[in-house]
């Protein structure tokens, strides 16, 4: 038998046999020239779920299976086609019958060897554990394989908060040890809008003491509170930073290079950048005008506290809008003169990026910067531009984005020789971020999108894994895989995991692979049933709802009625399956922290449901002739509506707009069809105030 190992390691040969039965394990450390770290309390973090396991150090008996460490690893004899990383980060693995060795030179190569380890170990009949007879080789491909989380999102601009951003630090720490288990080694923490954190200096950009209404189901009805993030609350951000610092984890902050920042700009709506005139932009992306010196002064004071913070690095994002710069006299005067907008922005953008490296490396020589950028149209870039773009930076600034969709097979190596394979840590891979803004509905196959052909956004998880496997074959120092949406989208972070540690399945063998390794066989037919099968229509795909959400433009028409009629007869199967896992995970000790990710699951096909209907019903809207007739089918799609948002508002916890940067927004778009439905049936009483799809939907809608 074959252990599934996730990812699959380099060399791997499997033994019939398995070790004895123990109830924990004795390190045996003799082997250990100069220990630079406490081997102990790591193999107690890494079995952070099987707490059943006990750890002791130089301390045989029969019931602890003896685990020989060294920290000279095996001869790289030509087996080894990266033995840099082979060093840094590599392990070698035996179990023999008797016992297990393990070799590896540095810290994180112990760490990976133990998450592999894990994955050998059998539960006895009797008690305990055994192990599997293996020897394994194992490295990564690429040094650096990140996930991109939300720490807080948008948070107080366009939304509160949603998922991980919820969170405090038992939750972190739970999601993070599941990372580490999959040898994810770099956190970037996506922080828009008012900062998680305590910043005396300007404390009304802290996320504290927002007024909201939140959804109380005991009395039926909104109640107003005052929220705060989890961090500010009870600071645990240090914490959670020592504790993965331990198992190699480095954390970066993911910040706009002004945009999306937010708190400031909100408050102080005269120190945004000034719109033209022409009326086509409905928002700024938050940006300030880099003419006052004020503006500079807080973005300057606000990196500062970031570093301070403890990050290991930054990760700026610039916005992609190239339409129009700052209006006002002095930008046009200092940036914009004889340059188109993009050029200006630009222009703006690296002088701001280089006056915040200064402050950076101030505070902290050795917090790396990084920068998400030029990624306007046109997407394919000629030489001398990107030449011109590594100028316009410092010569350590490395790329959390390069390109990968929408583009030929000959953009990426283009950019990997201009900026050198050390530069590149990232690419396009948002099948995550996009999924995210979905309302909480499951996105991750194409199959889960009606007509996904003739969409303009293609990012499913497929694009992504083929990205990574891309940036294996080149060699780059970096992956990043997006992971904005925790519950529901655990296939995501394995593709990340899995292909950035340089495996090589292809995506079906994968998906099953994967899914298998950690729910088991029979669990990962039910489970991958019902991902792959589940039908999502967003409900802004209805004629009648006006506003453009650009990840999905299609709207249901007659020609889609079979398939929803077909996603209906397949529906309480789903729901059947859907029930049959949540069963099984709940009573196991190792899967029970997959709960909430199928109760969220769950909760998106009980809509999915109610959705079919209300896509019926806009068809039919659509296709009536007579007042009367149309008027029906108004009211079974407003009755539809409110049965949707039911199941949303029970569920969770920020489903209002929010009209904070001066637009309404929501991602949920039950307001915005409540809205148009409601100036139909009642035309005395309109409301014209319309309700955005998200913030990040802005930035695309005068595309
Ligand atoms: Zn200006």
């Amino acid at each position: 038998m074959c252990a599934m190992l996730l990812p699959e390691p380099k060399k791997a040969v499997f033994g019939e046999g398995t070790t004895g039965r123990f109830v924990g394990l004795n390190l045996i450390t003799a082997k250990i020239a100069s220990p630079s770290f406490d081997a102990k309390e790591i193999a107690e973090m890494k079995l952070w779920n099987y707490q059943d396991l006990a750890v002791r150090v130089d301390e045989a008996d029969s019931l602890h299976i003896d685990i020989k460490l060294s920290d000279a690893l095996p001869a790289a004899d030509g087996q080894i086609d990266l033995p840099e990383l082979f060093e840094k980060q590599g392990f070698s693995l035996r179990v023999g019958s008797s016992g297990v060795e393990i070799a590896f030179a540095h810290r994180d190569g112990y760490v990976n060897a133990l998450s592999t380890l894990k994955q050998l170990l059998v539960k006895h009949d009797e008690g305990g554990y055994t192990l599997q007879v293996a020897d394994i080789l194992d490295w990564p491909s690429i040094e650096k394989r990140s996930v991109s989380n939300t720490f807080a999102w948008y948070a107080g601009y366009g939304r509160i908060g949603f998922d991980m951003q919820l969170w405090g630090y038992d939750e972190w720490i739970e999601y993070l040890n599941i990372c580490s288990d999959l040898k994810i080694n770099q956190f970037n923490m996506c922080m828009y809008g008012y900062w998680p954190f305590q910043f005396d200096e300007y404390p009304e950009t802290m996320l504290q003491g927002y007024k909201m209404k939140v959804w109380n189901e005991e009395s039926r009805n909104w109640i107003e509170i005052a929220y705060t993030h989890p961090n500010i609350s009870d600071e645990f951000l240090s914490r959670l930073f020592a504790y993965g610092h331990k198992l190699g984890i480095d954390f970066f902050a993911y910040i706009g290079l002004n945009s999306y920042n937010g708190g400031y700009p909100s408050i102080y709506k005269d120190k945004r950048m000034v719109l033209p005139k022409d009326g086509k932009f409905v928002n700024d992306f938050d940006t300030l005008c880099l003419s006052r010196p004020e503006n500079i002064a807080y973005l300057k004071a606000a990196v500062r506290r970031v570093v301070q913070l403890g990050f290991d690095g930054i990760d700026f994002e610039e916005s992609e809008e190239s339409y129009w710069f700052c209006n006002c006299d002095a930008c046009a005067e200092t940036f914009m003169k004889n340059r188109t907008a993009a050029e200006a922005k630009h222009k703006a953008n690296f002088w701001l990026l280089n006056t915040l490296y200064t402050e950076i490396k101030d505070e902290n020589p050795d917090c790396v910067v990084g920068v998400r950028a030029w990624r306007e149209p046109p997407l394919e870039k000629d030489l001398a531009y990107l030449e011109d773009c590594k100028r316009s930076i410092p010569e350590d600034v490395v790329l959390f984005w390069a390109p990968g969709l929408y583009v030929s097979d000959d953009e990426f190596p283009k950019w990997v020789d201009v900026f050198g394979k050390e530069r590149i840590w990232a690419r396009d891979t948002e099948a995550n971020a996009v999924a995210s803004t979905m309302g909480r509905l499951m996105r991750i196959f194409k199959t889960n999108v009606i007509r996904a052909d003739e969409e303009t956004n293609h990012q499913y998880i497929e694009k992504d894994i083929d990205m990574h496997i891309d940036s294996v074959k080149h060699g780059v120092k970096g992956i990043n895989g997006y992971m904005f949406e925790w519950y529901g989208y655990f296939l995501n972070l394995y593709s990340h995991a899995y292909y950035g540690w340089g495996s090589t399945k292809d995506h079906e063998t994968f998906y099953r692979y994967s899914v298998e390794a950690v729910f088991g066989a029979e669990l990962a037919n039910d489970i991958l049933y019902v991902l792959r099968r589940m039908l999502t229509i967003h409900e802004s795909q209805f004629n009648i709802f006006p506003t453009e959400f650009p990840f999905l433009r299609n709207k249901v028409k007659a020609e889609d009625i079979p398939v929803i009629q077909e996603a209906i007869k397949e529906w309480p199967e789903l729901g059947a399956r859907i029930r049959r896992i949540k069963e099984a995970i709940r009573g196991d000790e190792r899967l029970k922290v997959y709960v909430k990710h199928f109760d969220k699951i769950e909760n998106s096909h009980e809509r999915n449901r109610v959705i079919y209907d209300l896509a019926l019903a806009s068809i039919s809207y659509d296709l009536a002739v007579t007042p009367e007739d149309k008027r029906t089918f108004l009211r079974e799609m407003d009755r539809l509506n409110e049965l949707d948002f039911d199941l949303v508002k029970r569920m969770y916890f920020d489903v209002n707009p929010v009209d904070e940067t001066g637009m309404p927004s929501c991602m949920y778009p039950y307001h915005e069809l409540k809205r148009v439905i409601h100036n139909e049936l009642d035309p005395d009483n309109r409301n014209d105030r319309q309700i955005f799809l998200g913030v990040e939907a802005f930035g695309w809608l005068w595309l």
